[in-house]
């Protein structure tokens, strides 16, 4: 018999030319353009803790806890053996650990706990670090920080849940609220016949006892064919009561201590954001508060799905920086036709190209995050916040899918690869652009605030015309705007090109007052010129391209 002969090496090829594992990243440290935006607007005073936070989240272990939460999806437990209905779901535990984690550090609350200047930047900027690893936890983090200024306006809801929506501890327990360390709060709107159009609603709500209106109980019956996160402690949900579409707090557990009738269909198979439970749900006489005026819900929950799209806007400047790093360090070690990929000049082109507008999208967000900072300092102040979270929303969000497509594609077949983040970030990616309002529903929201808020447009433009004189193409560009705000006529049908316009300007004015010249110009060049396309890797020659690569790389790496 052959005696085996021990194994010394891997029974394998020598694995040559392949980018080493990216490991533990600063998210904080590596982010030069994060750090400036921080302090700029607003919020250097939490700089401390995101630095440490930054370091956490860019934890290879905490990327792999995503990894595992979104591979092993939530199931739903409908009923318990012996055939009661108990309406929950199963999480893995990487789920928890992350929910701790963003709990933990503020994700949902720290704007609310720590108010002052800077608030709502610091706590965007927490949403940014987080986003890079993952993004599905983000979703009830994302509803329970918008919901406090409904319950603000609502006292005696808000005297009940605010204390507990303020708590840094994560308790899961499906448990009544009363006797946990810390909720969460979640929303249902869309209904199958109606989403954008909330008006086509079929929920009705009846009094539960003798009172009506705001503050009294209902017993609510219908359908909601989107409930992400539905194991948050309550929701505000939209019904008809007799004095027409109304808001309602429904917790999970009525107050004479029983599980509400909240009713869970089915989880949904979604293309992404797997990690987060996405439910339909039936509603049969549940037990519900109205919340605000009778007949004036779409007004009372608008409130909340402002703060959740300055979330998506946010998330999707998160993604498309993670999505560049990932790109930037596989071209930096990675060798094609005798040269690194990041020296070679078409791809120098297209990853310059992704770090523009990575650092474009993440300017916008913390600037209109500081919006919401200011926004009780004026009616030009809430109207520039409110005009300002639907242009980011549209744009950041509109970007991101085709940002992360490129950036993927920069990784060659790895990119495509399960193992690799790149599917996780590019599936995410087209999320954004639905949820809270898609695409052209929020652009017909920018003519809205247009409309309805005469300070909305002189605020923008004020904000805008700070930056004129720093590039040639701005100043015409912004001569544009003017124009095409003025003109009346076919808005409707113009609504994406000027919240395009909008936005890409609003970029630009950042960068060409905060950044670096190379950054500036190369922005201005490609984007506000007559040649732009979109598409990446198309900046024009006599860009500073090491100068623009050198900033967006994270660990301080040559770029030359
Ligand atoms: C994963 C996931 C989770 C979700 N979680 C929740 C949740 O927890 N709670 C909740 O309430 N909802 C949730 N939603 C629903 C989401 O908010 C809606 O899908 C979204 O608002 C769009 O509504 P809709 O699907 O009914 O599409 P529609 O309203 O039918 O819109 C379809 C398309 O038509 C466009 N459109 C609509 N009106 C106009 C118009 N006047 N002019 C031009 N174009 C128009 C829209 O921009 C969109 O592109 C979730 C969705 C997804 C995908």
């Amino acid at each position: 018999m052959i005696p085996l002969k021990p194994i010394t090496e891997l029974p394998t090829h020598e694995v040559v030319n392949m980018p080493p594992l990216i490991g533990d990243q600063d998210l904080w440290a590596g982010d030069v353009a994060l750090r400036e935006a921080v302090a700029r607007e607003g919020a250097g005073g939490a700089a401390g803790r995101l630095e440490e936070f930054g370091r956490l989240m860019g934890r290879d272990a905490v990327f792999e806890k995503a990894e595992q939460a979104n591979r092993h999806a939530p199931e739903l437990r409908a009923f318990d053996r012996h055939g009661r209905r108990i309406n929950q779901v199963d999480y893995h535990p990487a789920y928890h650990d992350l929910m701790e984690i963003a709990v933990a550090n503020g994700a949902p609350n720290h704007a609310w706990a720590h108010e002052g200047p800077g608030a709502h930047a610091a706590n965007m900027a927490i949403v940014y670090l987080f986003s890079q690893a993952e993004s599905g936890v983000l979703c009830p983090m994302a509803m329970t920080y918008s919901v406090m200024p409904v319950l603000r306006n609502n006292p005696g809801a808000g005297d009940e849940w605010i204390p507990r929506l303020l708590s840094a501890e994560y308790d899961s327990r499906d448990i009544p609220a009363a006797g946990k360390s810390g909720a969460l709060v979640g929303m249902f709107m869309t209904e199958k016949q109606g989403g954008s159009d909330v008006r086509g609603n079929s929920t009705i709500a009846e009094p539960a006892g003798a009172e009506t209106g705001e503050g009294a109980a209902y017993l609510l019956s219908g359908h909601k064919f989107f409930c992400s996160a539905p194991m948050c402690d309550a929701f505000l949900t939209l019904a008809y009561a007799k004095g027409g579409l109304s808001c309602f707090l429904m917790p999970r557990w009525t107050p004479d201590g029983s599980r509400n009738n909240l009713f869970i269909q089915r989880l949904k198979d979604k293309l992404g954001n797997r990690s987060n439970a996405s439910s339909e749900m039936e509603l049969q006489n549940s037990w519900g508060v109205m919340i605000g005026p009778e007949g004036r819900g779409v007004r009372t929950i608008m409130d909340m799905v402002t703060g959740n799209r300055l979330y998506c806007a946010t998330n999707s400047a998160a993604l498309m920086r993670q999505a560049l790093v990932q790109a930037l360090h596989h071209t930096s070690h990675r060798t094609a036709f005798q040269k690194k990929l990041i020296q070679q000049p078409l791809m120098r082109n297209v990853l310059a190209d992704l770090a523009l507008e990575a650092e474009a999208a993440l300017a916008l967000a913390l600037r209109v995050a500081r919006t919401f900072d200011e926004a009780g300092n004026g009616e030009d102040c809430a109207a520039l916040f409110r005009i300002g979270t639907a242009i980011a929303k549209f744009w950041n969000c509109k970007r991101a899918p085709a940002h992360t497509a490129e950036a993927l594609e920069c990784l060659g077949g790895p990119g495509y690869i399960e193992e690799s983040p790149m599917p996780r970030l590019y599936r995410e990616a087209p999320l954004n652009s639905i949820w809270e309002g898609a695409g052209n529903v929020i652009c017909l929201d920018v003519l809205r605030a247009l409309h309805r808020e005469p300070a909305a447009a002189p605020a923008l433009l004020a904000e805008l015309e700070a930056a004129r004189g720093g590039h040639g193409l701005f100043d015409a560009a912004l001569d544009d705007l003017r124009a095409e705000i003025a003109d009346p006529d076919n808005l409707e049908f113009r609504a994406r090109r000027l919240t395009e316009r909008m936005a890409v300007l609003w970029q630009a004015a950042l960068l060409v007052q905060h950044a670096p010249g190379p950054v500036a110009d190369a922005f201005c060049a490609s984007r506000l010129g007559d040649r732009w396309t979109g598409s990446f890797g198309a900046l024009p020659a006599g860009t500073d391209f090491a100068g623009i690569l050198e900033r967006a790389l994270p660990h301080g790496e040559s770029a030359a």
